[in-house]
């Protein structure tokens, strides 16, 4: 059985305790991996490495060097695409048309995409007059925050982790990276890339476990952290926020959301169609920005569902090496009965089942993998259960609206404010919604186009900060003015 171990300072190592956990591949239910379960120990080992790491040649490194070493990270993980690209499909079943073209290049573009970004970036600068008329000079320093404390969760493991890790490691600091305990393959993998790239010992540290009384809770308490990220739910990144508050440490939350498409009229149908079939499908629905209520202007309500449900029924569901295979299982039959347990509530509140709604029949090998069928719904009250809380699952439901007014009422009538799609030909009416969107990022005529230099977060109860871009470098590091006089 291949073993997973934590990579604290440079080295793999097992748990102290001997305690270790399953990786379960969700695709068959067949365990693929045995997991160490980090405790204190391996906290408090992977903390000081990265500390002790700070002071010294990581800390000392000219940034040209820092950056050429990031470069040769990315092409690390690129030269080793395919067991990245293994390791990733295993660990969620998540086809291997998406995670060849979305997870493996992503995640190693972060590494390039930072580099060069944080290498560009200007700090400000001052004149100021002073009463002795010999005036004042003022310049503000980046320096990096510390230790960066990364909590990932397994929705797209590496790119979501490297997203992190990648502006962390640019900004000069080092990390000690908890990833999902659903999906530990590609942070362990990218040690040996680190090592191979010559990053220097402890500024990359892997330590695996749970959240609550585990690997998680511990890293996120320890003194030695300077600053903590975090991707998953709402409702973790809340526990987070409390412990961290206590240390008086900044936080960068990526949580949760609800999110809207908006479908006018005078739309172009197929590109909605197109759009909304990923946005609402793709990964299994387990992607933190899809959709899942979607507000479809009353004259082309029915032909937008019938053709939506055509597209959900041409779904390919299969093993991740399949060709041909677009839809994977989610990851995990805990999960699953959470997304199950929506199926039954749209149900028991009245919904028009449009497609899906249950699990699917599969072939004997795939029987005892965790897949649910995409599901459409229609016909719930806005205050429903189905409406209002974040499934994270293949599904959505439809409903017909007949004014902007209405739509962007019923659009911003939710607790999160992650992203949103609208859809429309009218380029008036784009500028003129688009705005009044309560969302950190709004599509129009597109879904999950990313350019990695703009801020990406959520409002409401969707996150706090903004990653991406020069907006990072506020978390990531820590900036001081310096005044001089003259
Ligand atoms: P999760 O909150 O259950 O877990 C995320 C990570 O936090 C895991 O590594 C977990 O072990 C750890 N964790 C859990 N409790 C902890 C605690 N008390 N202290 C420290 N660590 C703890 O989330 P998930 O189920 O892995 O991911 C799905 C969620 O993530 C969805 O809500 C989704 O919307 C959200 N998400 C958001 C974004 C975004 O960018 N806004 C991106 C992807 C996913």
């Amino acid at each position: 059985m291949h073993e997973i171990k934590h990579f604290i300072n440079g080295e793999y190592v097992a748990s102290q305790s001997g305690h270790t956990f399953e990786d379960i591949n969700p695709a068959n239910g067949e365990v693929i991996a045995k997991v160490h379960e980090g405790g204190q120990v391996e906290i408090d080992a992977a903390v000081t490495a990265a500390r002790d790491a700070l002071g010294g040649e990581w800390g000392r490194m000219p940034v040209a060097e820092r950056m050429a070493l990031l470069h040769k990270v990315a092409d690390g993980i690129n030269a080793r695409f395919d067991e990245f690209l293994e390791a990733e499909c295993l660990d969620t079943g998540k086809p291997k048309s998406l995670a060849a073209h979305i997870d493996i290049p992503r995640g190693a573009a972060n590494f390039k995409v930072f580099a060069d970004l944080v290498k560009n970036v200007p700090c400000e600068s001052f004149q100021m007059d002073t009463p002795d008329g010999s005036g004042a000079l003022n310049y503000a320093l980046r320096r990096p925050r510390g230790v960066i404390a990364v909590i990932a969760p397994w929705n797209l493991p590496l790119l979501l982790m490297t997203w992190k890790v990648g502006p962390a490691l640019a900004c000069g600091n080092t990390v000690v990276v908890k990833p999902s305990e659903e999906t530990p393959h590609t942070a362990a993998l990218l040690g040996e890339v680190m090592n191979a790239a010559g990053i220097p010992k402890g500024v990359y540290n892997v330590v695996h476990g749970f959240g609550p009384d585990s690997a998680g809770e511990y890293l996120t308490r320890h003194p030695g952290v300077n600053g903590i990220t975090f991707t998953g739910e709402t409702r973790t990144g809340s526990a987070i926020m409390k412990v961290a508050s206590d240390a008086m440490l900044p936080v960068s939350l990526e949580l949760g959301g609800k999110n809207a498409a908006v479908v006018f009229a005078d739309a172009d149908l197929d590109k909605a169609i197109e759009g909304t079939m990923r946005s609402a499908f793709a990964n299994c629905g387990q992607v933190c920005l899809g959709t899942e209520r979607v507000y479809v202007e009353r004259p082309i309500f029915e032909a937008f569902v019938q053709r939506l449900k055509e597209g959900a029924e041409q779904l390919r569901m299969g093993w991740w090496e399949e060709s041909g295979v677009s839809f994977g299982p989610l990851i995990s039959h805990e999960h699953r009965d959470k997304v199950l347990s929506y199926y039954d509530k749209a149900r028991a509140a009245g919904a028009i089942v449009v497609t899906g709604g249950g699990v699917p029949q599969m072939p004997e090998a795939l029987a005892s993998g965790a897949w649910v069928q995409p599901t459409i719904w229609t016909g719930l009250p806005e205050d429903s259960a189905v409406v209002r809380e974040e499934i994270f699952g293949p599904c959505c439901h439809i409903r017909p609206f007949d004014s902007e007014e209405e739509v962007i009422r019923l659009v911003n009538d939710t607790p999160y404010g992650l992203a949103a799609a609208l859809w429309t030909e009218n380029l008036s009416r784009a500028h003129r919604v688009a705005p009044q969107i309560e969302v950190g990022l709004c599509w129009v005529n597109s879904w999950f186009l990313r350019d990695l230099r703009t801020p990406f977060g959520g409002s409401k109860q969707s996150g706090i900060g903004r990653e991406g871009g020069v907006h990072g470098l506020e978390f990531y590091s820590e900036l001081s003015n310096i005044c001089i006089k003259l």
